[in-house]
C-alpha cells in the first residue's frame, strides 16, 4: 500500500461518466471493422488520458530507473511507427508494481509493470506486450471497458477512504486479492494479439516472440497456483485483463507462422543489461509483508497480523483475511491540530450514529480512539471494530475489522494485539529492509539449475521459481557462459 491522492481518484470518476456519454461509429484502420460502441475523438482521448496519466502514476508508482523507462519508451515509439492511427501519441511508463502486468489506457498511455520486466527474457518478448497493448488502442478496444476497468480496480481504495467501513468492509471480504482490472473479451484479446504481432514483425522483431512470451506468463500462472496460499501477493494481474488459453497460444502460433522469419536476434543481451538490477517483488514504495508482519519503511510504520491470517498487500490498503474476519489496515489525512476523536466522529464516522461510545487509548505513544458498530453484510450481521491512530499532526492510520456478531473472545484478543503492534520504526529499523532485485549472471560450468536455485532468497518452490524467471522448462539444463537471471536481496 502507498499514500493515494483523493484528486486522482476523483479525475477517475470523473473519466467513468464520461465515457458513458460518448459513442459513435466509425470504420477502424487497424481492424476493418465498423465500431458502434462508445468513442470519443482522438483529441478527447488525448485530454482524458493525460489527466488520468498522474492518477495512475499515484496509484501503481512511477519505477525510479531513468534507464529503464528510456529503453521501454524508445522501443513503445519504434513499433507505434507502424501503426494505422498517426492520431495517437504514445507515452509509454514502467509502473513500480511487483506483479506481472500491462495496460493501456485511450489517449495512448501505456504501462507495463516492473513485475513484467523481470519476467521477460528478452527485447522480442517485451516489445510483443507492447505491440499488443498497442493493439487495443488502435482497435479503440472499449474505451468504456478499460475505464470501468481501472475504476473497478480503484473502487476498494475509494470505497475505503469514504468509509462508511461495513461497505468498503463487504467488498474487501469478497473480492479479496482478486480486485483487479476487468477483462477484455476473448474477441478483443485475439484482434490485440493479430494486431500486436503485426506490427511486432514490421518493428523489425521475430513475431514467434509473442507466443513464446504467453507461454512465459502461463508458466508464471502456475508457478502462482502453486504457491497460492502462501502468498496472497503473486496474483497474475496480467491474466485477469488478458486471459491466457492454450487455444490463444496455438492461434498466437499461427499467426507469427504467416510472416517470414526475419531476425534471429531477440536483444537478450541489450535486455538483461537493462534490467539488471531491477527492484523484484515489494518495493520501499508498497511496503513488505515478511511473515506476519507488514513493515513500511518509507511511511515509517510496521505491526503484526495475527497467525493464520492471509495477507493481500493492495495498492492503498492491506488487507488480512481469516476464516470468519477480515481486517483492513490503511492511512487518511486529518486536519493539523484535528484531535484524533474529532477525526473519528466529524470525519471517519460522520455519516453514522449507530456507533458505541468511542474510547480513548495509546498505541505505543501515539494518541488513538476506537468504537465499534454492527451491520449487515452478505445477509449477517457481523461486528466491525474501528480504531483510528494519529501518526502524527496529520497522518492518520486506521484499523477497521469485521468478525462474526458476537465476536469470539479468542479472535478480539488476536485483533486487539494485532492494532496494539502498530509502531513507528526507527532509523536503524529501516535500514533493516531492502528490496530484493534481480541480478543478471553469466553460468559457469558445473552450474545446474538446482544449484543456482538454492541461492535465491525465497523459502520455497525456489527450482520452479528459477526455471519460471529464467523461462526454462522442466527439461531445460543450464549452458555455460549463457546469460541467466537471479534474485538476489
Ligand atoms: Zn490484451
Amino acid at each position: 500500500m502507498h499514500l493515494i491522492s483523493m484528486h486522482g481518484l476523483k479525475t477517475f470518476f470523473k473519466m467513468g461518466v464520461f465515457f458513458l456519454v460518448l459513442s459513435g461509429c466509425t470504420t477502424n484502420l487497424a481492424t476493418g471493422e465498423k465500431q458502434f460502441t462508445a468513442f470519443m475523438p482522438a483529441e478527447q482521448e488525448a485530454k482524458i488520458g493525460a489527466e488520468n496519466h498522474q492518477a495512475i502514476l499515484d496509484e501503481f508508482g512511477y519505477y525510479e530507473g531513468a534507464t529503464i523507462q528510456a529503453y521501454v519508451n524508445n522501443i513503445g515509439q519504434k513499433i507505434a511507427k507502424h501503426t494505422e492511427r498517426d492520431d495517437v501519441k504514445y507515452t509509454f511508463t514502467v509502473v513500480d508494481s511487483p506483479v506481472v502486468n500491462a495496460f493501456a489506457v485511450p489517449g495512448g498511455y501505456i504501462y507495463i509493470s516492473r513485475g513484467l520486466m523481470a519476467l521477460a527474457n528478452d527485447e522480442a518478448e517485451l516489445a510483443s506486450v507492447i505491440g499488443h497493448e498497442i493493439g487495443h488502442i488502435t482497435a479503440r478496444h472499449s474505451a468504456q471497458q478499460q475505464s470501468q476497468g481501472v475504476l473497478a480496480n480503484l473502487g476498494l481504495a475509494a470505497l475505503s477512504i469514504a468509509t462508511d467501513a461495513p461497505a468498503a468492509l463487504g467488498q474487501a471480504a469478497s473480492l479479496g486479492a482478486d480486485l483487479y482490472l476487468k477483462s477484455y473479451s476473448r474477441k478483443h484479446e485475439h484482434q490485440a494479439d493479430e494486431l500486436g504481432i503485426r506490427y511486432l514483425y514490421r518493428a523489425g522483431y521475430n513475431p514467434s516472440a509473442s507466443a513464446e512470451f504467453l507461454e512465459q506468463l502461463e508458466a508464471e500462472g502456475n508457478l502462482n497456483a502453486l504457491i497460492e496460499g502462501k502468498n496472497a501477493n503473486a496474483v497474475p494481474e496480467y491474466f485477469s485483463t488478458h486471459p491466457i488459453t492454450t487455444d490463444r497460444i496455438d492461434r498466437t502460433i499461427q499467426l507469427a507462422a504467416n510472416y517470414p522469419l526475419q531476425s534471429t536476434d531477440d536483444k537478450k543481451v541489450t535486455y538483461f543489461s537493462t534490467i539488471d538490477g531491477i527492484v523484484y517483488g515489494e518495493s520501499p514504495r508498497n511496503g513488505y509483508v515478511r511473515g506476519q508482519d507488514f513493515i513500511h519503511t518509507e511511511l515509517g510504520f510496521k505491526f503484526s497480523f495475527p497467525e493464520g491470517y492471509k495477507i493481500s498487500n493492495l495498492p492503498t490498503q492491506v488487507v488480512g483475511q481469516s476464516s470468519n474476519s477480515v481486517m483492513v489496515f490503511d492511512g487518511a489525512k486529518k486536519e493539523a491540530g484535528q484531535s484524533i476523536q474529532d477525526y473519528l466522529i466529524n470525519v471517519w464516522l460522520k455519516n453514522r450514529s449507530d456507533y458505541a461510545v468511542p474510547e480513548t487509548i495509546t498505541v505505543n505513544g501515539m494518541p488513538a480512539v476506537t468504537t465499534s458498530f454492527s451491520a449487515l453484510a452478505s445477509g449477517k450481521t457481523r461486528t466491525t471494530r474501528i480504531i483510528a491512530i494519529a501518526f502524527d499532526n496529520t497522518q492518520v492510520y486506521r484499523f477497521a475489522i469485521q468478525t462474526a456478531n458476537p465476536p469470539p473472545a479468542t479472535i478480539l484478543t488476536d485483533l486487539k494485539r494485532a492494532t496494539y503492534s502498530f509502531k513507528k520504526l526507527s532509523a536503524a529499523e529501516k535500514a533493516q529492509y531492502k528490496p530484493k532485485r534481480i541480478k543478471v549472471f553469466a553460468a559457469k560450468a558445473g552450474d545446474t539449475v538446482a544449484s543456482l536455485a538454492a541461492r535465491i532468497p525465497f523459502d520455497d518452490h525456489k527450482e520452479q521459481r528459477f526455471r519460471v524467471l529464467n523461462g526454462l522448462s522442466a527439461r531445460d539444463t543450464i549452458q555455460p557462459n549463457k546469460l541467466y537471471k537471479t534474485i538476489v536481496e
